[in-house]
C-alpha cells in the first residue's frame, strides 16, 4: 500500500491494521514511528524483525491520554505527574515500573516501561482509534538515521510495512528526551526534544546523566547509532568551514549555522539554521544528513552545536553518528572500507 496521506479515512484504516496485529508507520512531532499494538507480543515481535533491532533494546509505548499511564505503570508518583502535566503531549518519555499486562518483549525483559504521549494530531487519533497503546521505535533500520518524512520511511523500510501515514515533516525532528524515574534520583537516559534544563527547572533539581553500562538501557546509549553510511568527522563550532580538504575526495559539510567565510571545495553543503537557532537546526538535522548520505561523498564534516538546550540533543546524535568512524580519518581508504563493512553487517 505504501505511503498514504493521513486523512481521517487513512487513519481509520491504519487503526484497523494495528488492531489486527499489523505494523503502521506514522508521524509524531519527533520522528516517524513504526507502530504495533503494544499489548500484542506477536505484533511487537514484527517491529524487531523489520527494523533488525536487537531484542535487548526496549520500545517506547505511546498513549493518547495521560490517564492511560496508570494502566501500564505502577507507582507513578508526584515527579511523573508533574512532568506529564508540564510536558505532555510532547517529546518527553518517562521510564516507570511496569504492570504485568505490558508484554516482556516491549520492555526487553526489564521491569520498567517507557511511555510517552506524542504531540501530533495524527499519532493521537491513530492511538485513540486503535483503542490500544502503540509500541513504536523510530521507523528506520536499527542504527541508521531516523526518518523525519514519510519518504525517508519508504526509502528505508518500504514494502515491509502495511501502511505509511504521511503527515508531512516532523516539527521537532529529534527523538524524545528520556528520563528514568524509577530510582531515588531522576536520570537522563537520552537528550532529546525537551531540553534537560527545562526539566530541571520544573523538578527544581539537577538531573543526573546516566552512566553508560550501568544497566542495559537506551540504544541512545549504544556507542554507534543514528549513523549515515558515509563516514562522519566532527568539528568544533565555527571550525568546520576551515577543515583541510583531502585531495581527490568528495567532502560534504554539515553546518550548524551560516558560515562567516566563503566556502571552497566542498561537494555538498547543508546549513541546519542560518541564524544558528537550535530548534530549527534540530528539526532539519536528520533530513540534512539523509541528503548528505545520498550525495555520493567520501566524508561528511559535521559542525557541533553549542552544548546547551537542544544543542545537546543534536550533538549526542552527531557524536554517535561519528563514533564508528573515529579512527578511519582522511586518506585511509582501507580503514574506511572496513568500517563500511562493519556497519552493513551490524544489526542495523
Ligand atoms: P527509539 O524508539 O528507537 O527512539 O528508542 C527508544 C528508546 O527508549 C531506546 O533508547 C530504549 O532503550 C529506551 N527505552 C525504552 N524502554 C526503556 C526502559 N524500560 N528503560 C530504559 N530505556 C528504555
Ligand atoms: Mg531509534
Amino acid at each position: 500500500m505504501g505511503v498514504v496521506k493521513a486523512t481521517p479515512e487513512a487513519i481509520a484504516r491504519a487503526a484497523e491494521l494495528i488492531r489486527r496485529g499489523k505494523l503502521v508507520a506514522f508521524p509524531t512531532e519527533t520522528v516517524y514511528g513504526l507502530g504495533a499494538d503494544a499489548l500484542n507480543p506477536e505484533a511487537v515481535a514484527r517491529i524487531f524483525e523489520v527494523k533488525r533491532r536487537p531484542r535487548f533494546d526496549p520500545l517506547i509505548v505511546h498513549i493518547a491520554d495521560p490517564r492511560e499511564v496508570e494502566g501500564l505503570c505502577e507507582r507513578v508518583g508526584e515527579r511523573a505527574r508533574l512532568l506529564m502535566e508540564k510536558f505532555w503531549p510532547g517529546p518527553l518519555t518517562l521510564v516507570l515500573p511496569k504492570r504485568r499486562k505490558v508484554p516482556e518483549i516491549v520492555t526487553a525483559g526489564l521491569p520498567t516501561v517507557a511511555v510517552r504521549m506524542p504531540d501530533h494530531p495524527v499519532a493521537l487519533e491513530l492511538i485513540r482509534r486503535a483503542q490500544t497503546p502503540i509500541a513504536a521505535p523510530s521507523a528506520n533500520p536499527f542504527g541508521y538515521l531516523s526518518p523525519t518524512t514519510a519518504e525517508h520511511v519508504y526509502e528505508q523500510l518500504g514494502e515491509q510495512i502495511e501502511l505509511i501515514l504521511d503527515g508531512g515533516p516532523c516539527r521537532v525532528g529529534v527523538e524524545s528526551t528520556i528520563v528514568d524515574l524509577t530510582g531515588e534520583e531522576p536520570e537522563l537516559l537520552r537528550a532529546g526534544g525537551v531540553p534537560v534544563e527545562e526539566l530541571e527547572r520544573v523538578l527544581g533539581r539537577e538531573i543526573r546523566v546516566s552512566r553508560e553500562g550501568d544497566r542495559p538501557r537506551s540504544p541512545g546509549q549504544l556507542p554507534k547509532h543514528y549513523s549515515p553510511r558515509t563516514p562522519i568527522q566532527l568539528a568544533e563550532p565555527g571550525q568546520a568551514a576551515h577543515t583541510q580538504l583531502p585531495e581527490g575526495k568528495r567532502v560534504g559539510l554539515l553546518l550548524f549555522r551560516a558560515p562567516g567565510v566563503a566556502l571552497e571545495g566542498f561537494a555538498h553543503v547543508e546549513v541546519l539554521s542560518e541564524r544558528g537557532e537550535p530548534r530549527e537546526a534540530a528539526a532539519n538535522l536528520f533530513a540534512a544528513l539523509h541528503r548528505l548520505d545520498r550525495a555520493g561523498l567520501d566524508l561528511i564534516v559535521a559542525e557541533l552545536a553549542p552544548e546547551e538546550g537542544l544543542g545537546l540533543a543534536i550533538n549526542e546524535r552527531l557524536r554517535k553518528a561519528a563514533s564508528s568512524f573515529k579512527r578511519a580519518g582522511f586518506g585511509t581508504p582501507s580503514a574506511r572500507a572496513d568500517d563500511k563493512r562493519k556497519i552493513r553487517g551490524d544489526p542495523g
